[in-house]
């Protein structure tokens, strides 16, 4: 008989810190021990025990076609059959470069690197490098991966446990970041008019999901354009996440904004470790070894990676997916507010496009202080209700759940159905 879940994890915590690969994996924020993972297909999985759930996880973001996709598998494995690695250029990752600077018109050349970590921790060196200034500005709750000098008040795991500030980021770096209220463009102006001229890079996720959903308000985004221009400073948007994901290319121009810098991963992986980083030609010609910026990488541009993450990028164009998804994504929403309103139980449904956050709050979520006051608690009670009944949400309350286009009006009725039952329960 194949071991259950329990049983690897008792294993697993014997021989990975907590069990895990990556924190916010192991259930620390709910309860319970992890499921362990066998299979997926489009947007079911199945655990070591054979059990099927409903996902809205994806991956955390990249699975926007669902899992194991026909097309993906085939470039995968056509790919494979010609080699798997080179550390030598390839032509696909022309390809590659070409299909993300058409589509993100602020970026004119992109340099591909193995994580969305690397991709904001080579933003931030060649911002320090361009500008020769040291100070960096990000907003509470937003993630950018684990760089030392971005995991100031972050977003995701980070807040999911509770970890302040984290040990091991050395004082003097920390003293380098900045932190403003997110959505708050006075406190924007405030931080740039004390200290706008010592401030190199303003780093934003342009929608928030890492303190759960949060949108940015009207003018948000522009106020951070201006000002960094104003002051000389640099804005590079987190697309990690929104990138491919809210529409073909980034939800900068939705907003009718150009960064200077922008950083990519999750979809444009197709499921495969992949970031990217890229933006204005006079910046990216800074970085080696077109000039004195060094940032290298064995496994960059990696030719399994790049074929599953530009059928994925072929596939959405083709099928344009996006306005599905975002009725999906409107509709899972509006399912889940009435689901509460009938059971009694205070819930904020934040949504944009086919990614939201459920908080257990009557008040509106609009930066990471109001995130905060969700009942996680009562998040974490949600999460098991749904979990047996074969639903899977992120587990923690600090995250995006996250629709696929496989996802199907049968799959939100089943998961509405679901939620009745577990709000009902909550309330009881
Ligand atoms: C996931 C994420 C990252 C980090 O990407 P990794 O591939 O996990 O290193 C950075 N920024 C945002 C906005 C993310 O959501």
């Amino acid at each position: 008989m194949s071991p259950s879940s329990r049983d690897l994890f008792e294993e697993a915590l014997r021989l990975i810190p907590g069990g895990v690969n990556s924190p916010v994996r192991a259930f620390k924020a709910v309860g319970g021990s992890p499921v362990f993972l066998a299979r997926g297909k489009g947007c079911s999985v199945w655990d070591v025990e054979g059990r099927e759930y409903l996902d809205y996880v994806g991956s955390w973001g990249p699975l926007i076609l669902g899992h194991a996709r026909e097309e993906v598998l085939d470039a995968v494995t056509n790919a494979m059959q010609r080699g798997t690695s080179f550390g030598a250029p390839t032509e696909i990752e022309v390809e590659m470069a070409r299909a993300l600077t058409e589509a993100i018109p602020s970026m004119r050349k992109v340099r591909m690197v193995s994580s969305g970590t690397e991709a904001t921790l080579s933003a931030v060196r060649l911002a320090r490098a361009a500008t020769g200034r040291d100070l960096i500005v990000k907003a509470e709750g937003c993630y950018h991966g684990h760089v030392d000098a971005l995991l100031v008040a972050a977003g995701s795991g980070v807040a999911t446990l509770g970890i302040p500030g984290t040990p091991g980021v050395p004082r003097a770096v920390a003293s380098q970041t900045l932190v403003v209220p997110y959505n708050d463009s006075s406190a924007l102006g405030e931080v740039f008019q004390r200290h706008g001229e010592r401030i190199a890079l303003l780093i934003l996720e342009p929608v928030a999901g890492n303190m759960g959903v949060v949108i940015p308000k009207k003018d948000y985004l522009a106020t951070a354009r201006e000002l960094t221009r104003r002051y000389g400073a640099l804005l590079a948007l987190d697309e990690v996440i929104t990138g491919f994901r809210l529409q073909y290319g980034g939800v900068q121009s939705l907003f009718g904004i150009d960064a200077d810098l922008t950083t990519l991963g999750k979809v444009i992986g197709g499921g495969f470790p992949v970031g990217a980083y890229g933006g204005r030609a006079d910046l990216m010609d800074r970085i080696a070894p077109a000039g004195p910026v060094y940032q290298a990488g064995t496994l960059s541009g990696n030719p399994i990676a790049m074929s599953a993450g530009l059928t994925t990028l072929h596939l959405l164009k083709r099928l344009d997916p996006y306005s599905r998804l975002e009725q999906l994504g409107k509709s899972l929403a509006e399912g889940l507010r009435a689901a509460a309103r009938e059971a009694g139980i205070a819930l904020t449904v934040n949504v944009f496009g086919s990614m939201l956050t459920p908080f257990f709050t009557s008040e509106p979520v609009t930066d990471f202080r109001s995130a905060s006051r969700s009942d996680v608690t009562r998040y974490a009670d949600f999460f098991m209700k749904m979990l047996k009944r074969n639903i899977y949400l992120p587990p923690g309350q600090y995250e995006a759940l996250f629709l696929s286009t496989c996802h199907r009006d049968s799959d939100l009725d089943r998961t509405l159905s679901a939620a009745r039952e577990a709000f009902a329960e909550l309330a009881a």
